[in-house]
């Protein structure tokens, strides 16, 4: 099959790790007989340089023609790069604000999986960690707290602000439907998080959300409430297949849920609109402390490639392909710099993208 896709590469480690991933795609379409045509699209520091602002509408135009969105990271050092003296609007991270608006992406999928080899960088208790964890965090972007009405008022010298948390049925049922069918594509089991004890919000959510399991008799779901999903978290990982939840409560997670894996390099994420169309991006920043010494670790945009395939694309096998491909790597004992341990080998950024190609 041909797809289109277009790349990121954008700043810092960006362009050195999208390469890396590039490579594997290209292995995968040699093995699997299909052909990526990319487009390369400039964003963030990139684009500033070129254009003058983080990101134009011919970029927007292209990303949207695309099938899918590979990116690596952008930004720079905040003290140090002539892009902080511009205006904020006129900054990076404007640019990636702006094209995820632009995409409509407003379901963010972070996956928080624990390799047997890198458990050592998980800050819990074996007995904790059992056979390890495979979950994933499916997080509604663009609604509730974050986009609700805000005010700051004063009344005779005391100050009050109002932050408003809104949802309506179909941004619920939306995000719900991502949920279900990611579920049906792993373990069929979701569990959507909550706080109907207290918040209307939280109460409609948990409504809309039976209404869409109905939908998927083959999926389990359970209900969970917000405080004890972030101790279940830290207690019992392994329980978790796919975590539905809104915009706050998922920013919080998701971030809880990475920690627990402990290595920033490995973690891939997605950002989804209400077709099959996505942008796929590591979860960690451009990283301009280690921008151009082949220090990287390319693994988290090589799997957020892997995402690309599955969820965009539709190409299961092929993303079964990468993940076991990166599998075989670190299982032979390969690591770059940043979860490297004793009895391993070193590798650097172009290396490891290589040895991944090469098991694919
Ligand atoms: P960062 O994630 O870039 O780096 C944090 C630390 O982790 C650094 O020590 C870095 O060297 C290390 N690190 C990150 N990725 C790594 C990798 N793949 N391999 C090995 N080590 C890695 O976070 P930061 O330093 O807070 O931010 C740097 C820049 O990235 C800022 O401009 C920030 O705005 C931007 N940023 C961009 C995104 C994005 O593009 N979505 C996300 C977060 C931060």
């Amino acid at each position: 099959m041909d797809y289109s896709i277009a790349l990121i590469p954008g700043d810092g480690i960006g362009p050195e790790i999208v390469k890396e991933a590039k490579k594997v795609l290209d292995a995968v379409c040699r093995k699997y007989h299909h052909t990526f045509t990319y487009s390369e699209v400039l964003l963030g520091g990139a684009s500033i340089d070129v254009h003058g602002v983080p990101l134009t509408e011919d970029a927007v135009a292209r990303a949207k023609a695309s099938d899918a969105v590979l990116m690596g990271s952008i930004g720079g050092d905040a003290k140090t790069s002539p892009w902080y003296q511009l205006e904020p609007s006129r900054r990076p991270e404007a640019g990636l604000l702006a094209i995820r608006k632009a995409l409509n992406l407003f379901a963010n999928l972070r996956p928080a999986y624990l390799y047997k080899e890198l458990q050592k960088a998980c800050p819990l208790k074996e007995e904790v960690i059992g056979d390890g964890f495979d979950m994933i965090i499916v997080r509604e972007l663009t609604g509730g707290l974050y986009f609700g009405e805000r005010k700051t008022t004063e009344e005779n010298g005391v100050k009050t602000a109002v932050d408003t948390l809104t949802y309506n049925e179909n941004e619920i049922r939306r995000i719900a439907v991502k949920a279900f069918d990611i579920a049906m594509k792993r373990s069929k089991k979701v569990t959507s998080v909550d706080k109907a004890n207290v918040l209307d919000s939280s109460r409609l959510w948990r409504k809309v959300v039976e209404e869409v399991a109905a939908d998927y008799p083959e999926v389990t779901l359970e209900h969970m409430l917000v405080d004890n999903c972030a101790m279940q978290l830290v207690h019992n990982p392994g329980q978790f297949d796919v975590i539905l939840t809104e915009n706050m409560f998922g920013d919080i997670l998701s971030d809880e849920a990475s920690m627990v894996t402990g290595s920033i390099g490995m973690l891939s994420s997605a950002s989804l609109n209400d077709t099959k169309f996505g942008l796929y991006e590591p979860s960690h920043g451009s990283a301009p402390d280690i921008a151009g010494q082949d220090k990287a670790n390319p693994i988290a945009t090589i799997l957020s490639a892997a995402m690309m395939l599955r969820y965009s694309l539709d190409l299961d096998k092929e993303a079964d392909a990468v993940e076991a491909a990166v599998q075989k790597v670190l299982t032979e004992g390969y690591r770059t710099c940043d979860i490297m341990s004793e009895g391993c080998t070193e590798v650097g950024t172009s290396k490891m993208g290589d040895l991944i190609a090469e098991a694919v």
